[in-house]
């Protein structure tokens, strides 16, 4: 079918009082796991493509934008693109040609008044071209070249009166929130502040994300899900079931030398992930 907005589907499912799933994608073969996870689900999802990825691929947005849209296109289940984790503003700037409806603009490293200036922009640039904007503010933590931060970590946590300021002086569509997930983790043991998101979500206006959603645990999931948190975003899940997929593989088979043969099943596992989380968020 052809490719939804990340609004359209935030909005939708919204009014329903569910979440939506976003997945990073680092390859060919991810953005086809998450079209095939969908259509398995019987759900819709977010393909997103994120700054480190993007470098990944020399730094030309292009090509993986134009991979993830012609799976998307090609998919029966409603899938949009969201380009994740933008710092640079040249590359927020290259969203609309490259065919992203949304972006998240990562303002976190900056002070508090420099992330609400930049972010306003990102925000006047995005609406002018019909792209939906989010932003974060509290830190979640764990990207690349950081050490994941304990969920519990203090003041690793978005305050809910400072995020309703925030949402109000930067005009965002979405917040991504730090209520206790982290990026990267390997393990589903992140327990999340349930106190804090019903806070959030009556502080705040706008959908919230929640970021790092590997390491949450499924019940956590829709615990969260449930009491209001919009979009739920997975990266390393997927990877952890690619690798696994994929190691298992050469260590049984360690003469081959055709990587169909290793990335087929790593591309299986990635789709069965894919549906589990959609059917847990779902
Ligand atoms: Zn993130």
């Amino acid at each position: 079918m052809p490719l939804v907005t990340t609004g359209e589907l935030i909005a939708g499912a919204s009014t329903e009082g569910r979440a939506l799933a976003a997945f990073n994608v680092i390859t060919l073969e991810h953005a086809e796991a998450i079209a095939t996870g969908a259509e398995e689900a019987g759900a819709a999802a977010v393909l997103q493509v994120s700054e480190n990825a993007v470098k990944f691929h020399g730094g030309n947005v292009l090509a993986i934008a134009a991979a993830a849209a012609a799976v998307a296109r090609a998919s029966s289940a409603p899938l949009s693109l969201h380009l994740d984790h933008v710092v640079s503003v040249e590359l927020l700037h290259s969203a609309h040609e490259a065919g992203f409806s949304s972006a998240m603009f990562d303002a976190s490293k900056m002070t508090y008044d420099e992330n609400v200036k930049a972010t306003a922009e990102a925000v006047r640039w995005g609406h002018q071209r019909g792209i939906w904007i989010e932003a974060e503010l509290g830190k979640v933590g764990g990207k690349e070249g950081e050490a994941p931060l304990d969920a519990h970590t203090p003041g690793v946590r978005t305050d809910p009166q400072e995020a309703a300021t925030y949402v109000a002086d930067t005009g965002v569509d979405a917040l991504a929130v730090a209520v206790g997930s982290s990026h990267a983790m390997t393990e589903r043991t992140a327990s999340l502040d349930h106190e804090l998101i019903a806070q959030l979500r009556d502080a705040v206006p706008v959908p919230l994300v929640l970021h790092g959603s590997s390491g949450v645990p499924d019940e956590e999931i829709r615990r969260a899900a449930a009491a209001g948190m919009v979009k739920i975003n997975v990266g390393t899940a997927l990877n952890t079931a690619f690798s696994g997929a994929v190691r298992a593989y050469l260590d049984a088979h360690p003469g081959t030398v055709d990587p169909r043969k290793y990335i087929a099943p790593g591309r299986d596992a990635m789709a069965a992930t894919v549906a589990h989380f959609l059917r847990t968020v779902g």
